[in-house]
Parts: C-alpha cells; structure tokens; sequence
C-alpha cells in the first residue's frame, strides 16, 4: 500500500534516545524525526556514549535508513533576532544541535529561522545567515556531517522563510555550506500556497521548483491545517481532515519528486486519531 514511500513521524525519546528506534518501528514507520533534547529548555545534557551507541545498533538493525532520519531544533533560539545575548545562545544551540547530530550519526538537522522581531526582513536574513555559518562552520571543522535544513514557516509576523522568494535570497547567501530546505504543508498552506487540488499542488511545487528548485528539497514535513489558506495560522490537523485535505494530500504524495523524500507527519494526537490511523490515511492517500 505504501511501498516505495519513506515516511514516519516525530517520536519520542522520552527514556533514552535510542528509545525512539523502538518507538518508530512499533508504529512502522520507515523515517523519524526526534529532538536530541528536552526542545522547550535551553540546557542540554551532553548525549551519553552509551546512548549514542545504543541508538546507532538499534537504527542499524531497524532496517530503517540512516538518510530518512533527522534531528529537529529546539523552540527556544531565534537565528534571526538581533545581536545580543539571545542570538548567541540562539548561534551556540544550533552548534550544539549539529554536534549532537553528528554523534548520532544522523545526517540532518531541522531548524526554524526565526524572527527579526521588528527590524526587517534584511536585518534578520543577514542575522540568520551569519548563524547559520558561524554553527556550520565550528562544528564542520570538528568534523560533523550533518545537513542543516531550512524549514519554511506559516508567515507569522515579522517571521523569516515564509516565502520560496526569501528562501531563495538565503540559500544564495549560505552558498558552499551543507544547507536545504524542509518543506512543510501546513506552513506553506497558511503562509498562502494552495495545495487542496491537483492543479494548485501543481502550481506551488513549479513556483517551489523555479524558484528554490526542488532538489533543494530534502525533507517534507507532511501536515493538514487546521488554519485556512494565507491564515498564517501554525496549527497541524490530521491527514485529508484540515483545510488542506484528501485531494490535495494525495495530490502532493503522487508527485514524482516527493515520493522520493523522506516524509515526516508531525499530526496532533487526540480522540480523532493516533498515529497508526495517521499512517494509514496516508497510504490510503499515497496509493
Ligand atoms: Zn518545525
Ligand atoms: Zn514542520
Ligand atoms: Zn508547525
């Protein structure tokens, strides 16, 4: 049914992070994403070693592929915001996220990009754009293999990367690091690109392609809406059951060039579903 398609969930690692092999592979997923820490504090333990190893012997075994894996960034950091004690430690996480990536053995990290918070859009490119570098640079010289993705966000106020536009002009100015882009539904739908038919799916992934180009794209972060088109509103539904929809949906997964992405579904869990249901939405859609 859903042959062919690498496609998981955001799981836990409550208890260890190898736990989340387990957790990924009880609900069958064939990719996964985690955060490597505690996403809504900005300490971080150092990864245990036998943790990390735990984890490395469990994904070998697993069957799943170490490229459909990802780490994805802590709430807290703002890339984006002016100079000052927030944006170091906003820079010192991101080093710190690609780090531990690297330990893992996972090959991308995921990260939003932030807000200017009322000093424009060029002031919080070029706040982003010297993190990014700063991070990649430190952590590559010691040796971390790790792809940082750029999400695109729903376009709320005084947010970077809510545009194909704005992820251009960034990917041009982080020319030579290990950058690409982590393209999600649900924000791209609120932020205004229709995906509910497959005449508009169409249409936004050709704008995505001739702007950004859709190799760029390494992840899909794959979300109904709760918010309608151009809401601006960052609210995930289950598949085929938000603003965005089953025709839409099975639209996107069809296209040629996303069956070949890892897919991750970061749907709620509620009384409507849990994640299995979500997976079979998906293959039900897919097929
Ligand atoms: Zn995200
Ligand atoms: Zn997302
Ligand atoms: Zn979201």
């Amino acid at each position: 049914m859903c042959v062919g398609y690498k496609v998981g969930f955001h799981v836990s690692i409550a208890g260890g992070i190898s736990n989340s092999v387990d957790n990924a592979k009880s609900i069958g997923c064939t990719a996964f994403q985690i955060f490597s820490r505690n996403p809504r504090g900005w300490a971080a333990k150092p990864l245990a070693p036998d943790d990390v190893a735990a984890f490395k012997s469990k994904l070998a075994a697993s069957g799943i592929e170490r490229n459909c894996t990802m780490v994805h960034m802590p709430y807290l950091p703002n890339l984006s915001g002016p100079s000052g004690e927030m944006h170091k430690k906003s820079i010192d996480t991101l080093a710190g996220e690609i780090r531990r990536a690297g330990e893992l053995g996972i090959p991308y990290l995921i990260i939003h990009l932030g807000s200017h918070l009322g000093q424009g859009h060029e002031a919080g490119v070029i706040q982003l754009i010297n993190a990014v570098n700063l991070a990649i640079d430190l952590e590559g010289r010691k040796g971390a293999d790790v792809m940082v993705l750029l999400e695109n966000n729903a376009g709320q106020k005084n947010s970077i990367g809510a545009t194909f536009e704005e992820l251009r002009t960034i990917l041009d100015k982080l020319q030579g690091a290990r950058v690409g882009i982590c393209f999600d539904t649900c924000h791209a739908f609120a932020s205004g690109y229709d995906l509910r038919t497959t005449r508009s799916v169409e249409k936004t992934l050709d704008a995505f392609d001739k702007t950004i180009g859709l190799k760029e794209m390494k992840v899909v972060h794959l979300n109904d809406s709760k918010g309608i088109l151009g809401s601006n509103l960052d609210r995930h539904e289950h598949i085929g059951l938000g603003n965005i929809g089953g025709e839409g949906i099975a639209a996107f997964l069809t296209h040629k060039r996303i069956l070949q992405i890892p897919i991750i579904m970061e749907t709620p869990i509620d009384e409507k579903r849990n994640d299995a249901k979500n997976l079979r939405a998906f293959c039900e859609l897919a097929s």
